[in-house]
């Protein structure tokens, strides 16, 4: 017997270069083949006559082979062969493109199962290159239901389906981790059938139950996690901060606070002078003005003697913040300095000396922050921005370098309520539910190709108007995908043939952090006038000047992501615009298009995006600050979550210091889930 954690190059046929395709998807050993689940199934198991073949709606059925099948060697590369097979009700004739094997294969008065759709374009019964077996033969592409699984280059999803059935035939599936007791009375299949049956279903709603079970898996997993957090905290002292005078601050501000401001930084006082570590998220839409919240808190742990970090998705936020807080907090008094991977590491040392020596009080930074030889003197208050963008994991590393410090995330992704409760179940929330005064709406239009003159005009007008746009394309380089717009190939077009007079930028996730902050900052200082971008400028980026976001494809990006994007502007005085362009015919993406166009608030949009999209997706990995979650392309319903997380918490009641297999296992399984850092548990 293998062991899950064995690599899958013990599998046979899979060596050192079929394995790094596997790693494409993240599959290194059997327990992430065995966990990686098939996105849908084909239902091949009911057999049709030839009769009741439909055009392009391919089925299975059975026929026997009435001629000797012909190859013909038409050109160099092209071989044809033709074979005519029959039921009782008709006959069908067959042709494959260079499969010229099949010759041999199919037999002269033999019966086969066929899978294949006859097409329209003739008269009789026509199909090209159906799959077929011998009616003795084991049953793989047809009489069965055939997962389909998520795929990357190189493999094939037979390849893949093969290789996953090799593992579940050498080594065991992944152990029980819910007690009999909650498998029944929440009707989840065991462990052991719901692994096999994921891959192998005997009827689709096998399959359904369980994915359920999966989902609620990984669901329990989670929220027992969560829990146990929630109460190894529930105990925590820390030092009550005695000076929360945020008089000095308030008056250096050059707006006064909105009341929602004002709320979340009272609940954030009178978290810090409770003597207990806060644990708070943040949340509020794009523009809303969470960077003053964190301001305010971190101000407010200086004046307590405490460090704060301040920790930031990417490069380019962490120079803005770093920017933006300095020249609010320096003539406080407030010494803030900035770490970023990119620095150099002559100036890296310098500012971790700093750091360890207490030289500093706030630190802006981005994944930098949390690396071993960053050690803070006396952190008191560790603040993660953009917290959908972070691991439960990474926060925790970083709470790790001290104490219990205060804790206190943001997040500009509304989450619906039901999610944030599975989410954020760990934490206390405030929410932002107002937008600093004199913010207008930013009109949303979705147009086609056809557009296009009418949209560079509107960008030459907005440039004249001495403003700037954003333009964002799906893709960096041409030809990842045919057919949708790649920031390189259309920040030159833009610039050589549409736009030669003004300056175009170009700016993507691939490009070094320095070149990315250079020509940022520089797009901040108005020295360009169109920044074409993929979604790295997703994230919290401010130029106010910007009045004009144009999203190419935007069929492409799911709601949320594009109300973050529409977030960029609309930031200054002036009228803003996004405009979405898209190619897609389907009623369903323009609809929803349409909807997003229509509103400005992130919370509804959130929820319609849960809607469509299920929590699943909505949990994607890209997105959430989640751990990775292997059911994520699987829908799932929201009870199935609830029934998970009512579980789980009675579970921690009943056995959460229980010594028996299943509860050290879940135990062990919630800690890699939560990685592996010595504070992920705090
Ligand atoms: P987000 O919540 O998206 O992180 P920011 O903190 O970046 O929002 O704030 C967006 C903009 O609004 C910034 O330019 C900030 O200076 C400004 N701002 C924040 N609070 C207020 C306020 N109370 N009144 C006016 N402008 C504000
Ligand atoms: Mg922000």
């Amino acid at each position: 017997m293998a062991r899950l954690s064995d690599p899958i190059t013990i599998l046979k046929g899979i060596g050192p270069n079929k394995a790094a395709q596997f790693a494409a998807l993240n599959i290194h050993s059997l327990r992430d083949l065995i966990c990686h689940f098939p996105r849908g199934y084909e239902d091949r198991t009911k057999l049709v006559t030839i009769d009741k073949l439909e055009v392009d709606k391919p089925a299975c059925f059975r026929a026997m082979v009435m001629n000797t099948p012909r190859t013909a060697h038409v050109r160099k590369g092209l071989d044809i062969t033709k074979v005519q097979v029959a039921d009782h009700t008709a006959r069908l004739n067959i042709t494959f493109f260079n499969q010229k094997f099949t010759t041999n294969q199919l037999q002269y008065g033999k019966e086969y199962i066929f899978y294949g759709a006859v097409s329209g374009d003739f008269i009789g019964y026509n199909m090209t290159s159906p799959s077929f077996e011998a009616l003795d033969a084991p049953p793989v592409t047809t009489r069965r239901i055939l997962p389909i699984y998520p795929l990357t280059a190189g493999i094939s999803n037979a390849a893949m389906s093969k290789a996953v059935r090799q593992a579940l035939a050498i080594c065991d599936v992944p152990e029980e981790i819910i007690p009999e007791s909650v498998r029944q009375r929440y009707g989840i299949l065991p462990a052991q059938r719901a692994y096999y049956a994921i891959h192998e279903p005997a009827s689709l709603e096998e399959a359904e139950l369980a994915k359920r079970r999966l989902i609620f898996e990984e669901f329990f997993v989670f929220s027992a996690g969560l829990s146990l957090m929630r109460a190894a905290r529930a105990g925590k002292r820390t030092e009550a901060y005695q000076n929360t005078d945020l008089q000095p601050f308030l008056s250096a501000l050059p707006f006064s606070l909105t009341g929602a401001q004002q709320r979340a930084i009272d609940e954030i006082m009178a978290d810090f002078r409770k003597g207990a570590p806060m644990n708070r998220l943040v949340q509020g839409d794009v523009g809303s003005g969470k960077t003053m919240v964190a301001a305010a808190a971190a101000y407010c742990a200086a004046k307590n003697g405490r460090q704060s970090a301040l920790m930031v998705p990417t490069e380019i936020l962490a120079e803005q913040h770093h920017a933006s807080l300095s020249k609010l907090l320096i003539p406080l008094g407030i010494r803030v300095g900035l770490l970023t991977g990119s620095m150099k590491e002559k100036d890296k040392k310098m500012i971790r000396a700093a750091i360890s020596e207490g030289g500093l009080d706030l630190i802006v930074g981005t994944h930098a922050l949390l690396s071993d030889s960053t050690v803070f003197s006396n952190l008191g208050l560790v603040i993660a921005d953009e917290q959908h963008r972070f691991g439960v994991a990474q926060r925790s590393k970083l709470s790790a370098k001290s104490s219990d410090p205060h804790l206190l995330v943001m997040s500009a992704t509304p989450i619906p309520r039901t999610l944030a409760l599975i989410m954020y179940g760990d934490l206390d929330v405030s929410i932002l539910d107002e937008l600093p005064p004199g913010r207008q709406t930013v009109d949303t239009f979705l147009v086609t190709e056809s557009y296009r003159p009418r949209i560079n005009a509107f960008i030459r007008k907005q440039v004249e108007e001495g403003h700037q746009c954003f333009v964002v394309c799906p893709a960096v380089e041409e030809n990842e995908e045919l057919n949708i717009k790649s920031a390189e190939l259309w920040a030159d077009t833009l610039q050589t043939a549409v736009f030669p007079d003004l300056k175009v930028s170009l700016l993507h996730g691939r490009m070094k952090g320095a070149e990315k902050e250079a020509i940022m900052s520089a797009f901040a200082r108005g020295e360009s006038h169109i920044l074409v971008a993929t979604t790295v400028i997703e994230v919290g980026v401010d130029v106010p000047n910007a009045t004009l976001m144009v999203i190419e494809d935007a069929d492409r990006f799911g709601l949320s992501q594009l109300h973050q994007l529409r977030g960029r502007v609309g930031r200054g005085k002036s009228k803003s615009y996004c405009i979405l362009t898209s190619h897609s015919r389907s009623t369903e993406t323009l609809q929803r298009i349409k909807a997003f166009c229509k509103t400005n608030d992130g919370f509804r949009i959130a929820e319609e995006d849960l809607r469509l999209r299920g929590p699943g997706d909505f949990f994607g990995q890209r997105q959430s600050g989640l751990p990775v979650f292997r059911v994520a392309d699987l829908s799932c319903d929201l009870q199935t979550l609830k029934d998970a997380q009512a579980a789980s918490a009675q579970w921690i009641d009943d056995f959460g210091t229980a010594d028996t297999p299943e509860a050290n296992a879940l135990r062990s399984r919630i800690s890699s889930l939560f990685a592996t850092s010595g504070g992920a548990m705090n």
